[in-house]
């Protein structure tokens, strides 16, 4: 599942330990095991292996670009659904003709740049998108790729902020469209329409979704063959789950097991975009217990990470594991809420942001703690960094890759000065930071 496992009593991410991580480099601290990653990628390339087909890594899930150096380094493209993610890409020296790119609002600056990049595929999400693409197309007159994202109707019974093909969410076009775009648009070179995109949600802990919208996928594009058009790809996006209690998700083979069926002897180019099931069990966030503190029956846990750091538990109620660091007698040999072990106390694992949904875990039994220990909150190498704010003037966090024993500072701690350096006039302000004045100066101490 992952290399964060405990020994001696002590947490782990592959040789290094994690407290002197936190010793190192501060807290709160991302930190994310190489092996990991590397482990998951390889395990979806070896279950799909048979429709070799074209991985592009979700780039919303875990932006690091050091990471996604290491991905590109195991054959894996990316999928990007902005200028930012592709800028991210090329600068972690992605092949462009290994990068999707997906969005329901591209700006024309992002059409441009993606253009100019000769990316490999853009996934369009809309007839009015279509239209603009094809202009800037013939102005340019390159030839270029293109595949319509399709929205299957398929309930992946997931959050509904993050379901994302059933009818009636923002992304992509209904089936009952598909057939009719392409044939008003299937002559609109230099466009070639090659295909469809699906991406049904996130995460999908179930098959049906997918075999349900990939038949649905499939039968459109052999009408569309019918038909007389020329499509040969079909990507069939992301959502695949990740294991954030503990083998609960189903593992690469099992969604092979469903979608490689359906998908084989079609003479199909496949593209995936998995995110999450790479990401998710990579990385962990390392806090420190700043105080306990009981009120009426509730027992807070107040830790120096907060929802700036990790948002899923306030956005979607999400579970992450959060267990402490140094455990003694008390490994956890599971990663749900239930632990085995005699005097966990119920605590609320909370930040110090000014919001009330500011929590990381609620009513969950843990060890005693005291101001100063070390948690780990697990599962976070996926949606964490990507989505961490500075709201409350906050510095975003640390970032650290681990590699066996080497460990390696990806992304350094954010400084006051960086808060404020984009609202720098040339007028000058804000005004030159000025230390306070000595005790002295001010008169004997008193303010
Ligand atoms: C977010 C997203 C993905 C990745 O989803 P995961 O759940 O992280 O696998 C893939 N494709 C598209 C178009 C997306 O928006």
């Amino acid at each position: 599942m992952d290399y964060f496992e405990y020994h001696d009593g002590k947490l782990r991410c592959e040789e290094t330990a994690a407290d002197e991580l936190a010793a190192r480099y501060g807290t709160p601290l991302y930190v994310y095991s190489q092996q990991t990653f590397t482990d998951h990628f390889q395990r979806m390339r070896a279950a799909f292996a048979e429709l070799n087909p074209l991985f592009c890594f979700s780039i919303k899930s875990c932006q690091n670009v050091h990471i996604c150096r290491v991905l590109h380094s195991l054959g894996s493209g990316f999928d990007v659904v902005s200028g930012g993610e592709l800028y991210r890409a090329l600068r972690a020296g992605a092949d462009p003709a290994k990068i999707v790119f997906a969005g329901v609002g591209k700006t024309d600056r992002e059409l441009r740049e993606a253009f100019e990049a000769r990316i490999g595929l853009f996934n369009i999400e809309s007839e009015s998108e279509l239209e603009v693409f094809v202009e800037m197309a013939r102005a340019r007159q390159a030839p270029v790729d293109a595949a319509l994202r399709v929205n299957p109707d398929v309930d992946p019974r997931t959050h509904k902020y993050t379901t994302t093909g059933k009818k009636e969410t923002k992304f992509g076009v209904d089936l009952e469209q598909a057939a009719g775009i392409f044939r008003r648009h299937a002559d609109c070179r230099p466009v070639r329409l090659r295909g469809i995109h699906l991406h049904i949600g996130s995460p999908v802990h179930e098959l049906e979704p997918y075999r349900t919208s990939i038949e649905r996928g499939v039968e459109l594009l052999e009408q569309l063959r019918r038909d007389g058009f020329e499509v040969d790809t079909i990507d069939v996006g992301g959502g695949y789950g990740a294991h954030y209690r503990g083998g609960d998700a189903p593992t690469a083979a099992d969604y092979a097991g469903v979608i490689v069926p359906l998908l084989r002897g079609r003479g199909l180019r496949v593209i995936l975009e998995p995110g999450r099931s790479i990401a998710a069990n990579a990385g962990i966030i390392l806090t420190r217990v700043l105080h306990v503190k009981q009120s009426g029956r509730k027992r807070f846990v107040i830790v120096d990470a907060a929802m700036t750091e990790l948002l899923r538990p306030a956005l979607y109620g999400a579970y992450h594991f959060v267990w402490p660091v140094v455990a003694g007698e008390c490994v956890p040999p599971t990663r749900v809420p239930e632990q085995p072990f005699d005097g966990l106390v119920e605590c609320d694992v909370v930040g110090p942001v000014c919001e009330s949904s500011d929590f990381l875990a609620q009513a969950r039994p843990l060890p005693t703690l005291r101001r100063g220990d070390l948690l780990a909150v697990f599962g976070a190498g996926a949606y964490a960094m990507t989505m961490a704010s500075q709201y409350n003037s906050r510095l975003r966090a640390a970032e650290v890759l681990v590699h066996g024993a080497a460990t390696r500072l990806i992304r350094r701690r954010e400084t006051y000065a960086d808060l404020l350096a984009p609202e720098e006039l040339e007028s000058g302000c804000p005004v030159p930071f000025r230390p306070p004045p000595a005790a002295d100066e001010r008169g004997g101490g008193r303010t």
